[in-house]
């Protein structure tokens, strides 16, 4: 450890190591301080991304899918298995192996790079003095030219439901059941209720998601959301639209939860309770009163378009700033933030940000929905194909789903591409490639794709646009 560097991070999630790492390479001598711990108490660099949010729920949520096919699908597909049962202390193992192995890598990753990583608190004092206090020893001060803070987000926790330890958890917990529950209550149809709730219910679980809202993923396209929302009811997911949680009480090891919907008041009683609300933005303890950093009024870290902060080269990115809160949106933040320190001008394109929610069909989106043009008063055409019309989804047992590409009316230029679908979060990137380069729906109808692929939905949807795709009658003929 230096007194001096280049560059300061504070956390080490993907904002931030990927912040850290590049710096590094551009040849500015780097610190990460990151305070996270395993649950044997070691230092562990990677975020809640790595430890307790996208890699482990991935985990659970590839594992599960396997084990619900082979129950589900198998026999349809002449596969005899025998009684199946599931072991969660080794599916657990699995995951906890995965985390291991990339947490580490990224430590590895700052060695090999010449990045100092720091365990221990950053609090961010006046004139870019970092307080750095290691988890087993006393404070010291260290200072930089440039500070990038990163440090992320914390589960929010609602007053009916005050988490108790293995009956009401947050996403964490729910992470780590040792047993399947029979029953299983969801607050929050959200991505991470969505993930959570599917991975329990494919192991077995009799799951029941509240969700506050009437709407069913109000940011997703609404035909998208229409048809995942019966495809997961489909599954055993008990959705309840429009119902508020309002109290929970909890008598030896059975949760009861109060909520009102349109009809009063009602209650479910259920073994565990994931409480999946939200996130929000995690400060406590970062900033000094005298660091110049402000806070928004929703208590994100106040940047601009750059991610500067209102202090002199201190800069915020993550979840911790304005926008969604994404691992791979912080990424791109912590790489532009590196860049521009060394002196380069990249951008952060926030039109392109990719949304997946990893259910089975996965949900993906880029860009704008039909909801959102049409309040907008936008013109535009709309291509979309069935993966029930397409031979590789077919061959896999996979055709429930569809791809809808949205281009302008004018130019034709794709405004957004919305899929459910298996890989759907694959088949995304082409969107948010096409779109990266400002590509119109016949730019992606003239690329050839290779056949038999779930891809070729992505093409059918986009020669759709004109009315001339291949492997269905087109609605509106055009030549
Ligand atoms: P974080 O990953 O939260 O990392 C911040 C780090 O900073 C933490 O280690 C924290 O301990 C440390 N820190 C904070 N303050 C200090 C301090 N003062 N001193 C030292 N260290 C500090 N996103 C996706 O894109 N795809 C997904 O599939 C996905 N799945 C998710 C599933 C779950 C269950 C959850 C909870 C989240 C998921 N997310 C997903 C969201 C994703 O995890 C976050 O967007 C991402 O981790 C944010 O990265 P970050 O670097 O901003 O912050
Ligand atoms: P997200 O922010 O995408 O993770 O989703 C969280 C969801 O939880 C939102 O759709 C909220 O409407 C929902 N929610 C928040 N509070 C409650 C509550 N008390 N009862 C039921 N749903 C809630």
């Amino acid at each position: 450890m230096a007194d001096r560097y280049d560059v300061i991070v504070i956390g080490a999630g993907p904002a931030g190591y990927h912040a850290a790492i590049r710096a590094a390479q551009l040849g500015l001598k780097t610190a990460c301080i990151d305070k996270s711990l395993d649950s044997e108490g070691n230092p562990v660099f990677g975020g809640t991304c790595l430890n307790w949010g996208c890699i482990p729920s991935k985990a659970l949520l590839d594992i599960s899918h396997k084990y619900a096919d082979a129950e589900r699908k198998f026999p349809a597909f002449g596969i005899k298995t025998g009684k199946l049962a599931v072991d969660v202390a080794k599916v657990m193992k699995h995951k906890s192996d995965v985390v291991k192995k990339l947490t580490q890598g990224v430590a590895g990753l700052f060695k090999g790079n010449g990045v100092d990583g720091l365990p221990g608190v950053g609090r961010l004092l006046a004139g870019r003095k970092v307080e750095y206090t290691p988890h087993d020893a006393s404070a010291t001060v260290l200072e930089a030219e440039h500070v990038i803070l990163a440090p992320g987000s914390e589960a929010v926790s609602i007053d009916p439901t005050p988490l108790t330890e293995g009956l009401i958890v947050d996403s964490t917990g729910a992470l780590e059941f040792d047993a399947v529950p029979k029953r299983l209550g969801v607050i929050g149809a959200g991505v991470i209720g969505l993930e959570l709730g599917s991975v329990w219910n494919r192991f077995g679980s009799e799951v029941i998601v509240l969700e506050a809202l009437e709407e069913f993923l109000p940011m997703a396209d609404q035909r998208i959301a229409r048809d995942a929302k019966k495809l997961f009811e489909a599954q055993g997911l008990d959705i309840r639209l429009g119902t508020r949680v309002i109290g929970s009480s909890i008598k030896g090891q059975t949760v009861t939860v109060q909520y009102q919907d349109k009809e009063g008041e009602k209650s479910i009683a259920v073994d565990k309770l994931i409480v999946a609300v939200g996130r929000r933005p995690y400060t406590k303890g970062l900033l000094a009163p005298d660091s110049g950093v402000n806070l928004d009024e929703r208590g994100f870290l106040f940047v601009n378009d750059l991610c500067a902060t209102d202090a002199h080269q201190v800069y915020g990115i993550g979840d911790a700033v304005r926008g969604p809160m994404l691992a791979h949106k912080g990424m791109e933040e912590g790489i532009m933030v590196a860049e521009r320190i060394a002196g380069q001008k990249p951008m952060v394109n926030y039109e392109c940000v990719p949304s997946v929610i990893y259910t089975h069909p996965e949900v993906a989106w880029v860009g704008k929905t039909e909801q959102e043009l049409k309040r907008d008063g936008e013109q535009f055409n709309v291509g979309q194909f069935a993966f029930s019309a397409n031979g590789r989804a077919l061959a896999a047992g996979d055709g429930d789903g569809l791809v809808k590409i949205i281009a302008d009316a004018d130019s034709d230029r794709i405004l957004g591409v919305h899929v459910l679908g298996p890989q759907a979060s694959e088949l995304v990137a082409q969107a948010v490639i096409a779109m990266e380069f400002d590509a119109s729906a016949e730019d992606l109808g003239l690329t050839m794709f290779a056949h038999p692929t779930l891809s070729e939905a992505v093409h059918e949807a986009a020669l759709g646009v004109a009315g001339h795709a291949i492997h269905m009658v087109n609605r509106k003929k055009k030549t």
